[in-house]
């Protein structure tokens, strides 16, 4: 059966959509069906664009797969640190070769395309370069799970017992958002882990693997707002974590009544700007100039230095 595609919010999807329309356009209109054999060649490009990753992203989701998969467990059959530091690299390294050996060409879904080879950064374009280059993500998952593992602030987590547990992420290769239905809209929200703690209260923790953003507090407090539609908290029963794991530190963001009412504002607001521009992109490429591209002359053009759709959208170079 076909996928039919749909409308759907989620935090990540909001900071992109007020970045750049554009790139917005090419990852959840354009890119749709590109996966299908008879798909038209800019709804391939676009999906081959989207699919691409880079090697900071693939170290910090090997760390937070490694975590989810220890927290998945009863605790004294946990992984240990030495453990989780040699699955996380290995996952590093078995992607990296994946995207340099062109597995992606079998299947774009199931393995890894880089980046950094699609543009063919001069990151990786000698085994020196690609040496030092990798080293600093091999040392970032090193210095990440050795703090996990040594924080006393995340004392209450390791020990967690399994009924303390309200919500692990997913650990498997394909695990996906955690979704629910807020005020008729789809959205796709995932806490790394949700732990009751002995007061009866809800500890949310986001795991950071690089540095802090000003988006990161409006994140977690979508994950507070999941916690009372979709688990029965309100807001005064929660309390929200980011752990930036290679700085070894916790930072806890107040949740109070205001600060979500707040949260729910900016969320409406968002939904109404998106549902606006949105179409069905099953039948209908759509026109692109409803997207605009950020101006060349604005100083926020500088993230087309990175931006993974830079050479479908002609800023390549
Ligand atoms: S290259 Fe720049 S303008 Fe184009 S999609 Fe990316 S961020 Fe937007």
């Amino acid at each position: 059966m076909a996928l039919k595609h749909e409308f759907a919010w989620s935090a990540s999807r909001h900071r992109g959509f007020e970045k750049c329309r554009r790139a917005h356009y090419y990852a959840y209109y354009l890119s749709w069906n590109g996966w299908l054999r008879d798909a038209p060649p800019q709804r391939v490009e676009a999906r081959t664009q989207h699919k691409l990753t880079s090697l900071s992203a693939v170290a910090g989701s090997a760390i937070h797969r490694v975590l989810a998969q220890t927290m998945s467990e009863p605790p004294d059959r946990r992984m240990k640190e030495a453990e989780a530091i040699d699955r996380a690299t290995r996952e590093l390294r078995q992607a990296f070769g994946e995207s340099r050996d062109g597995l992606w060409k079998r299947n774009l879904s199931k393995f890894t395309y880089l980046a950094e080879h699609f543009y063919e950064e001069a990151s990786v374009a000698t085994r020196e370069a690609t040496a030092e280059y990798g080293g600093r993500f091999v040392e970032r998952i090193r210095t990440s799970l050795h703090n996990f593992f040594e924080m006393a602030e995340l004392a209450v987590v390791r020990d967690a017992s399994d009924e303390q547990l309200i919500f692990v992420e997913d650990p498997s290769p394909s695990g996906g958002f955690d979704h629910f239905d807020y005020k008729g809209t789809k959205i796709f929200a995932s806490p790394d882990l949700v732990v009751r703690d002995s007061e009866g209260v809800a500890r949310i923790y986001d795991w950071k693997t690089g540095s802090a953003s000003r988006d990161d507090q409006f994140q977690l407090l979508t994950y507070a707002i999941q916690a009372r539609e979709q688990w029965g908290f309100e807001p005064g029963s929660v309390r929200v974590f980011d752990v930036y794991l290679s700085e070894g530190r916790v930072e806890e963001w107040d949740v109070n009544e205001d600060a979500v009412a707040e949260a729910e504002g900016t969320i409406a607001a968002s939904v109404a700007a998106m549902r606006e521009l949105h179409f069905a992109a099953d039948t209908d490429l759509g026109d692109p100039e409803r997207f605009p591209r950020i101006p060349l002359d604005d100083p926020r053009a500088g993230a087309c230095r990175s931006c993974r759709f830079r050479r479908l959208c002609g800023r390549e170079g």
